[in-house]
């Protein structure tokens, strides 16, 4: 299990017995050290599922478990790889009832505690619900609840919100349903209170593993601690310099905290950068260099000097695209040297990386009109799209009858003669009664407040539903869930909802093509094909299609699996944490998309060399670590582009390079690209590979009798 390790890292997998952080630079073998000491364990006699490796996104999860199959084989199958939020979905189910959870708990998505907070607070704008739901969720991720929120609230606002939150609060346990904050909360809130419960946990996990630990949040932390207990078995590994998650509560603190919490801590540097060549690797350190340091640390390479990382001026967005593109295609047929040489670049080989969702737009574009392959990873999801939240909204109801959200949605979708005054006397009955939506529908009493005709139409509302969770209770295997979801479908007509609702048939038809899909996708885990319910469940339990319909909500893209797609990559650079490719393109990287909106209203003289606030300071250091992050994804060739003019609402102004490129402090002679010179290199190229082909014909025709 230690060959392929250098001697640092055979250290820290060797080392099984108490608690263990690896701090370590981008790049160095820090993922690496956490896979094979999976195996590690498992060779020492730690049963498979008494280990837990925790990683940030789903997607990291999935390729973990691929790397350490590859490395252990089937044992790897029973190890608990997966988020701290799946890991908290298990917890619950198995111990939530304990804090009054039913197993069958609706998670409930950003946009239906968007709704629920704009009915709680009493506001029809969206966006000011926005705003409280990113307060209460910063709290909860402190470790605040509703009245411990009001008494450090600092101004009227502040108030106002946590009164919100409270009857936020009163509304989720009403519907038995928790909010991704409360995946980790709530977990934290069974270890603390519950003994039976946190020694059950602890005895069960032999030893945690945790990636990417300095992007976890107080919350997480206490949790970690929780589970791991007196013994501390546990390994974490981390890197400052890449904590780019502070705007959503993950605390640096943690690392910092780590030494103190366990005097017992072994900790272990890593040196040596795998990953990029000399070049690259001399601009992030330079990037990095002005940001203070929590752990002083130098990275080295030993790949060789490569290519020089260049810097591609533009004059806007459109531009920055063709420029792109035209060095993807370059670089495939093999130009660049030193970076590839001869060899082929296959289209997996390439990402393109930015700040912001919204700028892949034009990329997409120039990528399609020039017939390359490509995906956007960290865009929009599978699952945000409304067809599948509609489907989701009936499961949700299966599960849990008391989902009110899920049942205003079912009930509306498709409509079947429920009206909104009908469904707002229903709330009004439920709400005075203290009981859920479909709890009110069967009480003898509505009849006072409804017609008997509307009651009618309710039950038998009520009765459909039942029925479905019988039939999805009793699904077993992947054929069954299938002709099971497509029955249900036709049942309540949804493509011909579909197709009324859509203006164009195109699109009626992409939404019901995305439906099948779905299915589709649902029978195959239901038949224990698939084994990535967001490690919920482990691969050998078979699940039921009611067991996989209540991890939908965790799982944010439907093909995070499908890694090995031969395509370019677009993503933000959130997105692109962890992963690496042989060349890299980090475009837009121009004063005020990265570092992103730091410039005019946040300098109050005005003037470049003015003062800044501390508020200021430290979002400036997050988007450097940003810029580091992207910088280090590269293998074997890097180039930075940004545009001289940018949009700005709805106009476009005229802009600078972001200062980020004066800090990699390359050497100015090597990094210009001339793409004239480029174009007439891929023109001999071209001359060249045709004259090879023709000769290559020529002998041909020659052999030929
Ligand atoms: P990041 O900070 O970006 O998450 P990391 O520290 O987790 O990076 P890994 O992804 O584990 O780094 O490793 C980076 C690359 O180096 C991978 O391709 C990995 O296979 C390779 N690598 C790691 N350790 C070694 C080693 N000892 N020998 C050869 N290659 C290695
Ligand atoms: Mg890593």
């Amino acid at each position: 299990m230690t060959a392929g390790l250098n001697l640092a890292q055979q250290e820290a997998v060797n080392y099984l017995h108490g608690p263990c952080l690896v701090l370590a630079g981008a790049g160095s073998g820090k993922t690496r050290v956490i896979t094979h000491k999976i195996g590690r364990l498992i060779q020492a006699g730690l049963p498979p599922n008494r280990i837990a490796a925790i990683t940030f996104t789903n997607k990291a999860a999935a390729e973990m478990r691929e790397r350490a199959k590859t490395l252990i084989g089937r044992e790897a199958r029973d190890v608990l790889i997966c988020t701290f939020h799946a890991l908290g979905v298990r917890m619950l189910r198995q111990d939530g009832a304990n804090l009054g959870l039913k197993p069958q708990f609706s998670i409930l998505d950003s946009d239906d505690v968007t709704g629920i907070l704009k009915d709680a607070g009493g506001s029809v704008d969206a966006a000011t619900a926005r705003q409280w739901q990113w307060a209460i969720s910063l709290w909860k991720n402190m470790g605040l609840n509703a009245s411990q929120a009001l008494a450090q609230a600092r101004d009227d606002n502040e108030k106002v919100t946590a009164r919100i939150m409270a009857r936020y609060e009163e509304r989720l346990s009403a519907y038995q349903g928790v909010d991704f904050d409360d995946l980790i909360g709530l977990p934290l809130k069974l270890l603390q209170q519950h003994v039976d419960v946190r020694e059950k946990w602890q005895a069960q996990l032999g030893h945690v593993l945790v990636d990417e630990y300095q992007d976890t949040n107080t919350t997480q932390y206490e949790v970690l601690k929780l589970l791991v207990g007196e013994h501390a078995r546990f390994t974490a590994v981390g890197d400052d310099d890449q904590s780019i998650y502070g705007w959503r509560g993950a605390t640096l603190d943690n690392l910092r905290r780590l030494p103190l919490d366990f005097p017992a801590l072994k900790v272990v540097k890593l040196e040596q950068n795998y990953r990029s060549t000399s070049a690259i690797l001399r601009a992030a350190n330079n990037v990095i260099g002005p940001n203070p340091k929590l752990f002083p640390k130098t990275l080295f390479s030993e790949l060789g000097e490569g290519e020089p990382v260049r810097v591609v001026d533009c004059d806007n967005e459109g531009h920055e695209a063709e420029r792109t593109v035209a060095r993807i295609q370059s670089t495939r047929a093999g130009m660049l040297a030193g970076a590839g040489g001869d060899v082929q670049q296959e289209w997996r080989d390439f990402a393109v990386l930015y700040r912001a969702n919204h700028q892949a737009r034009v990329f997409e574009q120039a990528l399609r009109k020039a017939q390359i392959p490509y995906k956007v990873s960290g865009g929009q999801s599978f699952f945000d799209r409304a067809e599948i939240k509609d489907l989701c909204a009936w499961f949700r109801l299966w599960i849990n009858n008391d989902d009110d959200p899920a049942f205003l949605r079912a009930v509306t979708t498709p409509k079947r003669g429920i009206g909104h005054q009908t469904l707002q006397s229903l709330g009004e009955f439920a709400g005075k009664y203290r009981v859920s939506l479909f709890e009110a529908l069967f009480s003898a009493s509505l009849a006072s407040v409804l017609a008997a005709r509307t009651v009618g139409c309710l039950h038998e509302f009520g009765r459909y539903v039942n029925d479905l969770e019988f039939r999805a209770r009793h699904c077993n295997g992947a054929d069954d869930a299938r002709s099971f979801l497509l029955e249900w479908l036709k049942e309540i007509d949804y493509e011909k909802h579909l197709y009324d609702g859509e203006e164009s048939e195109r699109l009626a038809a992409s939404r019901w093509t995305h439906v099948l899909e779905f299915c589709d996708w649902m029978a195959l885990r239901c038949g224990g094909q698939i084994d990535d319910t967001a490690g919920v469940t482990t691969a050998s339990e078979t699940k039921s299609l009611l067991e996989v319909a209540q991890t939908i909500s965790l799982l944010s893209t439907i093909s995070e699996r499908d890694t090995d797609q031969n395509v370019v990559t677009l993503s933000t650079l959130h997105a692109a944490k962890g992963l690496e490719w042989p060349h890299v393109m980090l475009v837009g990287v121009t004063e005020g998309m990265l570092p992103f909106k730091l410039g005019d209203d946040d300098n109050p003289t005005g003037r470049a060399d003015g003062p800044m606030s501390e508020g200021i300071v430290q979002r400036l250091q997050e988007e450097r670590r940003l810029m580091y992050v992207g910088i280090t994804r590269a293998q074997r060739s890097l180039a930075v582009s940004w545009t001289k003019r940018r949009k700005k609402g709805r106009e476009m102004i005229s802009a600078q390079p972001s200062r980020f490129i004066a800090e990699m402090a390359l050497d100015k002679t090597t990094t210009r690209e001339d793409p004239r010179e480029k174009l007439k290199a891929l023109r001999a190229e071209f001359a060249k590979k045709a004259e090879v082909s023709a000769a290559a014909a020529a002998a041909a025709d020659a052999s030929a009798p």
